[in-house]
């Protein structure tokens, strides 16, 4: 089976409404959410097909949804700050190249990013919010990309992430939690960017990654449940990060990723024959980049960040030089 790109491409400029079938541009006065953006521009990247959309109104966009009073990025215009809409707006500027559009802003996006971590390290999403690994991740990678990472927050958010670890040296979303696979990204992801790998139990940790694999040659979430193409992204990103994406059978995930395409319509869905949908194409896509990216002629995806190496290697990498 072959990757229908023009499908895809296609599909994500129609965005996911099946229904009505609209253009990114209408989506664009509609209010996209954000991080639904983020995973068409994403998509996008993996194709190599990132100049289909139309630069200057995903910039205007991103840039309308951020909010004032709390210093972060809402999920739509006049939304309250998010830190998850607040990586995806950033990610969005870096992959454009258009950082510099936020330089008035990043003292004080910084500040709200730092005022949401909690004394125990763990971050919350937003002032009234609940905590979770993955606004840890969003955290740090959000101040990674801003090159604001700092001692206090580093050293606090990794002894958080230590303490969600568990007994099969896997991760869950607070500790005591059970392990998945989606939290394990964003465990890993954030310990990486904070130069704090040598926490992780590696091989324990593999080992748990590569049961992932199920019969089918997809990926699952958590031992007993059903593949899912998302997963060939939370599954792989890390085990790619401790250098064991050899240690599954990377062939029988590429196939299991392309048996979740429409070849009619384009798209990804969660398995095979179900309802496509952006969150699934774009994580699909990110799977089969990093199973085999020059197989698939598909751009070479950073597993720490999520995002181009072409943008992140723009990113000033933490521990930085010199600093006290
Ligand atoms: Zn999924």
């Amino acid at each position: 089976m072959t990757l229908a790109r023009l499908k895809h491409i296609q599909y994500v400029k129609n965005v996911d409404d099946a229904t009505s079938r609209q253009s990114f541009e209408y989506w664009l006065s509609e209010h996209l959410r954000l991080n639904g953006m983020y995973w068409g521009v994403m998509a996008l990247v993996g194709l190599k097909s990132l100049d289909t959309l139309p630069k200057p109104q995903v910039i205007e966009y991103v840039l309308s949804c951020y909010d004032a009073k709390s210093g972060g990025f809402g999920a739509y215009p006049q939304h309250d700050g998010h830190i998850l809409s607040t990586l995806s707006g950033l990610q969005i500027l870096l992959i454009y190249d258009s950082l510099h559009t936020i330089d008035d802003k990043r003292a004080q996006i910084t500040k709200f990013i730092k005022d949401l971590q909690l004394p125990d390290g763990s971050f919350q999403g937003d002032s009234y919010g609940e905590v979770d690994t993955r606004f840890v991740y969003n955290a740090v990678s959000s101040l990674s990309i801003l090159g604001q990472l700092t001692e206090d927050v580093v050293e606090r958010a990794s002894q958080f992430l230590v303490r969600c670890e568990n007994f099969d040296g896997s991760y869950g979303m607070e500790p005591g939690a059970e392990s998945h696979a989606a939290q394990v990204f964003t465990v890993v992801g954030a310990l990486a960017i904070m130069d704090k790998l040598h926490l992780v139990k590696h091989d324990k940790l593999a080992t748990w990654l590569s049961e992932r694999q199920v019969k089918e040659g997809g990926f699952n979430g958590r031992p007993e449940k059903l593949p899912d193409s998302c997963y060939s992204w939370w599954v792989l990103s890390p085990l790619t990060i401790l250098g064991h994406q050899n240690w599954v059978d990377l062939a029988r995930l590429g196939d299991f990723i392309l048996g979740c395409q429409d070849e009619e319509i384009g798209g990804f869905s969660d398995r095979k024959d179900n309802q496509t949908d952006i969150y699934h194409t774009c994580f699909a896509i990110m799977g089969l980049s990093l199973a085999d990216h020059e197989l698939y002629d598909l751009e070479a995806i950073d597993p720490v960040y999520c995002m181009p190496y072409s943008a992140t290697q723009k990113i000033q990498k933490w521990p930085y030089a010199g600093r006290e």
